[in-house]
């Protein structure tokens, strides 16, 4: 499995860093690798302790939310309910919970786009480990018996899987729920401003925030070919290009369609915009299963959120971009 982390660039960096110093005394960044993924954190803050406390505190809140809802370490809350005996309830505590509930929503607003029962099927294609094969029909079949939103409860900090076999991955919503985290625990410690970026999710908040993000060609993860303004918020990338499986030459993304077992299609890349991170990571993972027409239309559909989707045949944006995202130009 090879795995590349392209997918948003604040390009703008130095005019950000620059904006930042006029609002606040100090500024400090940091880049570590967690949530398997890299993460930048700057934050900008009265004074040097202040903004080292708010890097440092965002990082926990990382390796916070990863002990909750990572399926790689097998001690996490998430991997005893995926573990347990079939409609056990397993306590999972609050954020594992209001994670749960929000990616059922997700589910429901995207048709099945999004689906955070899909490890089955993630398992199956070979992305966790093995060597990665096209599966057979039945082997297809049989994952996708297990992939259903409605065997999942969610109840007072509780939460059951009803069928057996039946698992749960929230890499499509995890990143986001801890930049929201994040972002809220460097404002309690004093933080007047940061920019988070974590493997392709990126949050920018405060006062001289100002930025532009750029979105990369999925045919060419190496070149930028637009940018979106961004004052304050979240954005949100998924391609196929970030991770996949090879098989007889041919890539296999990590994005899978919950609806047919097969990966999304390659070539394609979805950014949403959103007031949170959570919504934004979900939905950007729901949009590049729907493809260029229908994921336009479903992030049409729900107020505050913007998108673009990248394809083959071109650079689709909603309507509140129109106008506003503009070629890239090399700087
Ligand atoms: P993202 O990078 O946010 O698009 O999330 C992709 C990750 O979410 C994959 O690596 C899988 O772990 C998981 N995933 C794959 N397909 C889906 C899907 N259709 N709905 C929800 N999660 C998914
Ligand atoms: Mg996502």
């Amino acid at each position: 499995m090879r795995r590349q982390i392209v997918g948003l660039l604040v390009i703008s960096a130095l005019v950000m860093a620059v904006t930042a110093t006029e609002v606040s005394a100090a500024d400090h960044q940091e880049v570590r690798q967690v949530m398997g993924t890299l993460a930048t954190v700057q934050a900008w803050a009265p004074d040097d302790p202040m903004a080292q406390a708010a890097v440092d505190t965002a990082f926990a809140v990382f390796d916070h939310v990863d002990s909750l809802m990572s399926t790689w370490n097998g001690n996490s809350p998430l991997s005893r309910l995926n573990a347990a005996p079939v409609a056990t309830w397993i306590p999972v505590g609050h954020e594992v919970c209001h994670v749960l509930q929000a990616a059922i929503k997700v589910t429901h607003d995207t048709g099945g786009a999004f689906n955070p029962t899909v490890l089955p099927l993630v398992k199956l294609w070979g992305f966790r480990g093995g060597t990665p094969t096209l599966p057979s029909g039945p082997a297809l079949a049989a994952a996708l018996s297990l992939v259903d939103i409605s065997q999942l409860q969610v109840a007072d900090d509780q939460a059951r899987l009803r069928r057996s076999g039946m698992a749960l991955d929230l890499g499509g919503i995890a990143k986001g729920y801890a930049l929201d985290r994040a972002v809220a625990a460097m404002l309690r410690v004093g933080a007047q401003g940061g920019v988070l970026d974590l493997g392709g999710n990126l949050f920018v908040f405060g006062q001289g925030a100002e930025s532009e993000v750029g979105i990369v060609d999925p045919a060419r993860p190496e070149t930028l070919i637009l940018t979106v303004p961004l004052s304050s918020g979240a954005v949100a990338t998924s391609g196929q290009y970030e991770r996949f499986v090879t098989v007889g030459g041919q890539a296999y993304g990590h994005v899978l369609d919950p609806r047919t077992g097969w990966p999304a299609a390659s070539g394609f890349s979805a950014t949403v915009l959103a007031p949170q991170a959570l919504w934004a990571d979900a939905l950007a993972t729901a949009a590049l299963v729907l493809g260029v027409e229908s994921g336009l239309k479903m992030l049409e559909g729900i107020p505050g959120v913007e998108g673009v989707i990248v394809g083959p045949d071109g650079i689709e944006v909603t309507s509140g971009l129109v106008g506003v995202a503009g070629p890239h130009r090399a700087q």
